[in-house]
């Protein structure tokens, strides 16, 4: 760690985000300020394992932050997750001239870092890059309120189609563990009931709450469903069900799926993405390793990386509320 830093490598992994182009963008940039080489590792750990590297230059990151997806590609990599393919990927860091690393990614990303730290004392800095939102010590990762604006464009189109024939609409979104998504795009698109992992609503409450929507006179509804919620049935189960329930009703289900990971990001995640780029170079150079990059309260923050895996981000109890109170 003593030695000074002359080369920093940067990669994407795990599922991507809008956003994370922005961020490599700003990684590369900042390297060129500060008068540090940078390489780009192409397929995440995978691409550290075999060597798949690209000198990147202020230059060769034109033109990608308003681009979704991530230039260098991003996998899943088996072999990371064994000792002898971290240690392959730390020789061809060093044969590399590397002498730090920036992972974007989500945790799964931050727990291989975290190991490769561990075992080869190399300086790692994560950056949240995730639609899920999911991260501790971080208000929002990359690529969530892009992710968000996606849904909420689609619901607003569906609720057209709803209530022009009394449609009982359950649209499903991502979401397996943490209801971010669908707690903020049911209140920004007016669903009359959200349904997320950290909450079991049971499936009772859901029926008395639409048989209320009902009564109160409403023709159509939305129900936004987190792909992990607790009910138990999946989306298209869930629809069956309530059919029984409500012959009347012409019931839908939508699967948004990977749509809502595409799209150009939204300023907000392209501001994220070159704060925390240009952060985690800082950060780098003042030789602080394995913590993750954030954003708490508007100011640009630090976190450990044992600490952004383990801990969870809760879900705000006060958006739980106003989703309940603006549903009636
Ligand atoms: P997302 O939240 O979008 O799914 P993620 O970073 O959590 O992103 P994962 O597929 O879980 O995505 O992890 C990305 C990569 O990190 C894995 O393919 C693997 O190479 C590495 N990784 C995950 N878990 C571990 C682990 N326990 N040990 C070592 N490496 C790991």
């Amino acid at each position: 760690m003593n030695e000074p830093i002359k080369k920093i490598a940067v990669l994407t992994s795990g599922g991507d985000a809008p956003g994370m182009n922005a961020a490599i963008r700003a990684v590369v940039r900042a390297c060129t300020y500060y008068r540090v080489e940078c390489v780009g590792v192409y397929r995440g750990y995978q691409g550290l394992i075999e060597g798949d590297f690209e000198a990147l230059s202020g230059r060769n990151v034109s033109n990608i932050i308003n681009k979704g997806g991530t230039i260098l590609k991003s996998a899943r990599s088996e072999e990371f997750k064994t000792t002898e393919g971290r240690k392959k990927a730390y020789e061809n860091l060093k044969k590399e001239g590397v002498g730090a690393l920036v992972i974007i990614g989500g945790d799964g990303t931050f727990t291989g870092g975290l190991k490769f730290i561990h075992e080869f004392n190399f300086p790692v800095i994560g950056i949240p890059g995730t639609i899920d939102n999911d991260i501790y010590g971080t208000d929002r990762t990359i690529g969530y309120d892009t992710a968000l604006n996606t849904v909420v464009e689609v619901i607003d189109k569906i609720r057209d189609t709803a209530s022009s024939h009394n449609r009982l609409f359950f649209i499903e979104v991502m979401g397996r563990d943490a209801g971010f998504i669908a707690l903020n795009s049911g209140i920004g698109a007016g669903a009359e009931e959200i349904l997320i992992p950290e909450k079991n609503l049971g499936l009772e409450r859901l029926v008395e709450s639409l048989k209320a929507s009902k009564e109160k006179g409403k023709t159509s509804s939305i129900v936004v469903v987190s792909e992990g919620d607790k009910i138990g049935k999946n989306v298209f189960e869930l629809g069956d069900h309530i059919k029984e329930i409500f012959p009347d009703y012409d019931i839908r289900v939508s699967v948004l799926g990977h749509m809502q990971r595409g799209g150009s990001p939204s300023c907000r995640d392209r501001v994220l993405a070159s704060r925390l780029g240009v952060a985690a170079v800082e950060h780098l150079l003042d030789r602080t390793s394995g913590v993750m990059v954030g954003i708490t309260n508007n100011q640009v923050t630090t976190v450990g990386l044992n600490k952004a895996i383990k801990m969870n981000h809760d879900i705000d109890q006060e958006l739980l509320k106003v989703a309940e109170i603006t549903s009636v």
